[in-house]
């Protein structure tokens, strides 16, 4: 199949690669031009803006792009995907976004005759690599499953989530969850050793009785007791500090939207921001325990 891909970063760059390997054929564009190189040079053919893709030839629009403004700018600015794509070519955008642009840009799409879904991931750049991610997939039934065997080349798992938006509701609750339960483990991890307990044995201890989560079990903030995790190695690599302040942003936008409460949320939001301002953006969100913690 002929697809666009545009945002060729560290998510959308390997998600292309896998495209590429599955026997697609690609039309792609960044902003960046080392991006663009080197998906040209793995086979994809450059375009010079998001009109030329729409206008390739292609059947289906992949975009992975950093943030709200790039996404509207790519498919509803001047030289824009929505100014040229023909009717019916159907659009994915993987980028993670508030849920209210995604169903603004879904609806705009729709009125031109082009179906859209928005289909935000979770895996990081190793999923993505390896062609493991989770999809979590809002639109209608008919083109999820139009969909469904592309994304399969990029993933894993691809869970229809409901209608437009919802692919980016369940990213956006699931990322509030987790940016609170990664406090909450640093926070129990800290007391529990301050007060003389193995980290080992105390993360043993939870992670059998009912404080067990993912980020005390799998990704437990604390050095050392999970082998390969971000905190086994000085908080590099993994998902940075400044993606999940992005993350609860995009919750507090979308509860205020509905005037829901996000109390633990806003919480986390201002611990992870203060964080990121003392220069630590970069680390692995995980080190939010050195809040906690004194430097050894
Ligand atoms: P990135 O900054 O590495 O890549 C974004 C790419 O988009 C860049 O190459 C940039 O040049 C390009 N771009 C920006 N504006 C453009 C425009 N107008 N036209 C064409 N290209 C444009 O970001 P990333 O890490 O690949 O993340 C992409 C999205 O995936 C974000 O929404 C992020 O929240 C989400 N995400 C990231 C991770 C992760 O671990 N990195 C995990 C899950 C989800």
């Amino acid at each position: 199949m002929h697809i666009g891909f545009l945002g060729l970063g560290n998510m959308g760059g390997p998600m292309a690669r896998n495209l590429l390997k599955a026997g697609h054929q690609l039309s792609v564009f960044d902003l960046s031009p080392a991006a663009l190189a080197s998906l040209v040079e793995a086979g994809a053919q450059q375009a010079a803006s998001p009109a030329a893709v729409a206008q390739a030839g292609v059947e289906v629009i992949i975009s992975m792009l950093p943030a709200a403004a790039h996404v509207r700018q790519v498919y509803l600015g001047e030289d824009g995907l929505l100014s040229r794509v023909p009717a019916n070519v159907l659009l994915i955008d993987c980028s993670t976004i508030d849920p209210m642009t995604a169903r603004e840009v879904a609806a705009a799409a729709a009125s031109k005759g082009n179906p859209m879904l928005d289909a935000p991931v979770s895996g990081g750049t190793g999923g993505a690599a390896a062609g493991t991610l989770t999809f979590m997939v809002g639109g209608k039934e008919a083109d999820f499953r139009q969909a469904e065997p592309i994304l399969a080349a990029m993933g894993k798992n691809i869970v229809h989530c409901g209608d437009s938006g919802n692919g980016q509701v369940a990213k956006v609750a699931n990322n509030l969850l987790l940016g609170i339960s990664m406090i909450g483990a640093a926070e129990a991890m800290s007391l529990g050793v301050a007060l003389g307990m193995d980290a080992k044995v105390l993360a043993g201890v939870i992670n059998s009785s009912s404080g067990r989560c993912w980020s005390s079990e799998i990704y437990n903030p604390f050095p050392e007791v999970v082998e390969n995790s971000p905190a086994s190695r000085g908080y590099s690599g993994g998902f940075g500090a400044d993606l999940m302040l992005k993350d609860l942003g995009l919750a507090s936008e979308a509860a205020k939207q509905t005037r829901q409460p996000i109390i633990l949320g806003a919480v986390a939001q201002q611990l992870y921001q203060a964080f990121s301002l003392q220069g630590n953006g970069a680390l692995d969100f995980s080190a939010i325990i050195k809040l906690y913690r004194q430097e050894h």
